[in-house]
């Protein structure tokens, strides 16, 4: 579709429905309430151990945390202290989640976008970017790399905010790429879960989205600081409607895509801050809905071609505090997965995804196309930002299982009717763990037999005898159902699970 400038101008005004801000406001307020938020920071400054230790047993309970407890764990200065913090991350990563890294991988479809968010290599001011959106068959053509080259399961497609890449195009790129099917080895692979990655919609377009059968519908706040959200986000443009975007999940909800996935931008504003952010918008949704969000991003700031703005690093998060913060999302919202991304270097990824992370992207491209026209990792001008970490997928899923940790490439949630309050009900008694252990050791097994190289095959198969083996000490029960299922697999049969 062509578009005109006075199409896309008149496009940009009917785009935010005021009603749909409106109707969640709460005596005319948002639930951001920065003195609130800045003042809990202020005074829980200095805590003690005791109060530290207490904070930690409680959240070993495995309860959202008070936003008191989280600004507190929030303010430690003893590296001890910190020590401690991080040893309760990752046990109760264990607990919720034990050694499970669920895998997907980007799809973006076009990088042409009305917005001039500042710090992105696609906003509309940026004169190098070279715009381009996929035509259906090229969608079609970088599912088929994804599907039968790497081995993807799941994959978040990603929109910028244009006319040109709106409602009806998303409906048809999301039907293609569920409608591609790859024949390998004798079996039909095919992408079992398309998440997506858009800008705020509204409830119509997300009713839409929702009967196309996709998992989790994401947007990141960016900042959850007004005063930097208006900074950097043009005040003309659709994106400088900060309450636009932050009631986009209730709209999602409401609209009956329950699996929503929240984030924070870190390097825009003070990371304590947006850490405070995400746990009053998880608190929020739990409040009005009964659930909190699915997932939990932490994105961090990246170079983008000719982004002057990324020069300024008054906010810049360092390793060790992006550490720290991945530790208190982990401890302070239990039962959010929390993605870590590409962005990130493999040496850091390595470290943080003991900590408190449960799901990594893998082979990432990010260029427009990137995973069927070009042999290059990176081309500046065709993506949002540079990538920290290129690595294939089975080197990935060999360094996890050199590590203890099993690659899931588990769909079932979803698929089952297990998402919104359904799933958080499940993971707190222990239900949906036992669906994630048998679904993680079926589709690892397929992977396994289908994409891992010779020397991942033999890490692989290490770890599985181990996980199998836990399997039967934890669920002797269902031991037996699930061995059944796993000879299956190796008989040839595809896409069983619980
Ligand atoms: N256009 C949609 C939007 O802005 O919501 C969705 C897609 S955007 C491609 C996905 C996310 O990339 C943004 O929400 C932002 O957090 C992140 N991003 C943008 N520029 C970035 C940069 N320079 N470094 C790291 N992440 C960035
Ligand atoms: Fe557009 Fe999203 Fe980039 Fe902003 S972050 S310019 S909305 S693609």
């Amino acid at each position: 579709m062509e578009t005109t400038l006075t199409d896309t101008q008149s496009w940009i005004q009917e785009r935010i429905k005021q009603d749909e801000i409106v109707k969640y406001l709460r005596g005319g307020k948002d639930f951001i309430d920065e003195a609130v938020l800045q003042n809990t920071l202020r005074k829980t400054k200095n805590p003690d151990k005791i109060k530290v230790d207490a904070i930690l047993e409680k959240a070993l309970s495995l309860s959202t945390l008070e936003a008191e407890d989280t600004a507190t764990l929030l303010n430690v200065t003893d590296g001890e202290l910190w020590n401690k913090i991080f040893t309760v991350a990752a046990q109760i990563k264990r607990k919720v989640y034990d050694r499970r890294i669920v895998t997907f991988a980007p799809l973006y479809t076009g990088n042409m976008c009305v917005n001039d968010c500042l710090y992105c290599g696609f906003r509309c001011g940026n004169t190098v970017t070279e715009r381009r959106v996929l035509t259906i068959d090229e969608i079609k053509k970088e599912t088929e790399i994804l599907v039968g080259t790497i081995g993807h399961k799941r994959l978040i497609v990603v929109y910028g905010e244009h006319p040109q890449t709106d409602i009806e195009y998303m409906i048809n790129s999301i039907r293609a790429i569920y409608s591609v099917t790859v024949q390998k080895g004798g079996h039909d692979l095919y992408i079992r879960r398309v998440n997506v990655n858009a800008s705020p919609l509204p409830i119509e377009h997300l009713k839409e989205i929702k009967s196309l059968g996709i998992g989790v519908y994401q947007v990141f706040q960016e900042t959850y600081h007004k005063k930097t959200y208006t900074h950097i986000h043009p005040k003309e443009t659709i994106k400088g409607s900060y309450l636009w975007r932050l009631y986009c999940m209730h709209r999602a909800i409401e609209s009956g895509l329950e699996d929503v996935g929240i984030g924070a931008l870190f390097g825009l504003y003070d990371w304590k801050f947006e850490v405070m952010g995400l746990l009053y918008h998880a608190r929020e949704l739990e409040r009005v809905f009964g659930f909190g969000p699915h997932t939990i991003s932490i994105p961090r700031l990246e170079p983008a071609v000719n982004t002057p703005f990324l020069q300024d690093r008054k906010y810049h998060v360092h390793d060790e505090d992006f550490k720290k913060l991945v530790a208190v999302l982990r401890i302070s919202i239990p039962y959010a997965g929390l993605i870590l991304t590409a962005r990130e270097s493999a040496l850091l990824r390595r470290e943080v995804v003991g900590i408190g992370c449960t799901q990594m992207d893998a082979s990432t491209r990010i260029g427009i196309g990137a995973y069927s026209e070009t042999a290059c990792e990176q081309i500046s001008e065709r993506q949002q930002f540079m990538l920290g970490d290129t690595r294939s997928l089975d080197e990935i899923v060999g360094e996890l299982a050199d590590r203890g940790s099993i690659t899931s490439f588990c769909t079932a949630g979803y698929r089952c009717g297990r998402t919104g309050k359904h799933i958080m009900d499940s993971l707190k008694t222990g239900t949906e763990a036992m669906y994630c252990k048998m679904n993680a050791i079926l589709t690892f097994r397929e992977w396994l037999n289908d994409f891992a190289s010779p020397a991942t095959k033999q890490k692989g198969e290490l770890l599985l005898h181990k996980e199998i083996h836990d399997l039967k000490l934890k669920y002797p029960n269902e031991y037996d159902e699930c061995m059944g299922y796993y000879q299956q697999i190796m008989q040839g049969k595809r896409d069983i699970y619980f």
